[in-house]
């Protein structure tokens, strides 16, 4: 159920309605529009109108609980504040781009990939420690001494880190390194390390199993909102069809489409849909036409020498052709690609 309150009404006014409401086990979000804010209730449909009535205010949906990824008016959109200053934003009027090596594979290999990507013009830090293959004779990742490397990473370069953990007991030592922490599609509906990171303040990055629907990857985000956390990105991936001619075939749709339905921001993986490298950049240009806020891309110093997914790295050079190409898309989508090194520049300034 959703309560429609005026954006004029005072914020203690606001408070003491939710503390009534959640004093009576009803959890609410508050979700401040331009006319109007909404506290959105989920929990006794019986409590939320008593309370409603009481303050006159107006309240809207059905007996059901309203989902809370859903977007309630067209301005609802949810910004996700990443790294130690929240000085990085997924969503909103920028698009994101996270660039890196399929898996972390060494140390001098990382550093120079980080450095390459920032200056290319990366918002984020990608790779993986922990990886899920196919194969289990195929490299697995570094585990954690990986996720050292991506720590000193960080450091060198600035970038904030989005990497995978795919076992819930993992998550806290991920988390300790991980600025958004990535869930695979083949983990999408693993729902204990789901709840495992509803617990956490931590971005997560839902990638959308193969063959989910979209009701269903909505749904596994519902649940981390629905444990706590309320910064989940979505990020389309490529989906299991008939078709082989591409690894995955990139759902464009689904991202428009989910964009319509939810508030949380949504990025698109072009690497993993393509499967080869010279389909990434035209992907990865339809998917921010489309609406995407932002991109997560497989780059490489060099991709023939990659322990996992070379074939579909991009080398640092057409990297810094695809931020090119991308920014010339998103403005004339009207918006602009967060860039990192841009960031440094205004702290310096
Ligand atoms: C990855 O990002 O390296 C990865 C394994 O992706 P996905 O879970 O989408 O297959
Ligand atoms: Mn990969």
């Amino acid at each position: 159920m959703i309560l429609q309150v005026s954006s004029l009404l005072a914020d203690a006014r606001v408070n003491d309605v939710r503390e009534q409401l959640e004093a009576r086990g009803v959890r609410t979000m508050l979700f401040r529009g331009g006319e109007h804010s909404f506290i959105r209730c989920i929990g006794d449909p019986t409590v939320c109108r008593d309370i409603a009535r009481a303050h006159s205010i107006a309240f809207t949906g059905s007996e059901e609980a309203t989902p809370l990824v859903a977007r309630v008016t067209a301005d609802h959109r949810t910004v996700v504040r990443v790294g130690a200053q929240a000085a990085t934003v997924i969503g909103g009027p920028t698009c994101a781009v996270i660039a890196g090596p399929c898996a972390v594979e060494g140390r001098d290999v990382l550093l120079e990939t980080a450095r390459g990507v920032r200056a290319g013009g990366a918002g984020l830090l990608r790779g993986g420690a922990f990886k899920p293959r196919s194969s289990p004779y195929t490299f697995q990742g570094m585990g954690d001494a990986g996720l050292d490397l991506l720590e000193e990473a960080r450091r060198e370069t600035g970038l904030p880190i989005v990497t995978e953990v795919m076992d819930p007991r993992q998550v806290d030592r991920v988390a300790e390194v991980a600025d958004v922490l990535q869930v695979g599609a083949r983990n999408m509906q693993n729902y204990p390390l789901l709840d495992e990171l509803g617990r956490l303040p931590r971005p997560v990055l839902l990638k959308r199993g193969l063959a989910a629907t979209v009701a269903e990857w909505l749904f596994a985000a519902e649940r981390i909102l629905a444990a706590g956390n309320p910064n989940v990105i979505l990020c389309e991936r490529g989906i299991r069809t008939y078709e082989t001619v591409t690894r995955n075939t990139l759902d464009v749709g689904a991202v428009a489409a989910v964009r319509h339905m939810t508030h949380l921001p949504v990025i698109v993986d072009p690497s993993h849909a393509a499967g080869r490298r010279e389909l990434v950049i035209p992907l990865a240009l339809a998917a921010v036409a489309a609406g995407a806020d932002g991109l997560i891309v497989e780059v490489h110093p060099r991709p023939a020498e990659a322990l996992s997914d070379g074939q579909q790295s991009l080398d640092l050079l057409q990297f810094s052709e695809l931020m090119r190409s991308v920014s010339a898309v998103a403005q004339a989508v009207g918006r602009s690609v967060w860039r990192q090194d841009h960031l440094a520049q205004e702290v310096a300034a």
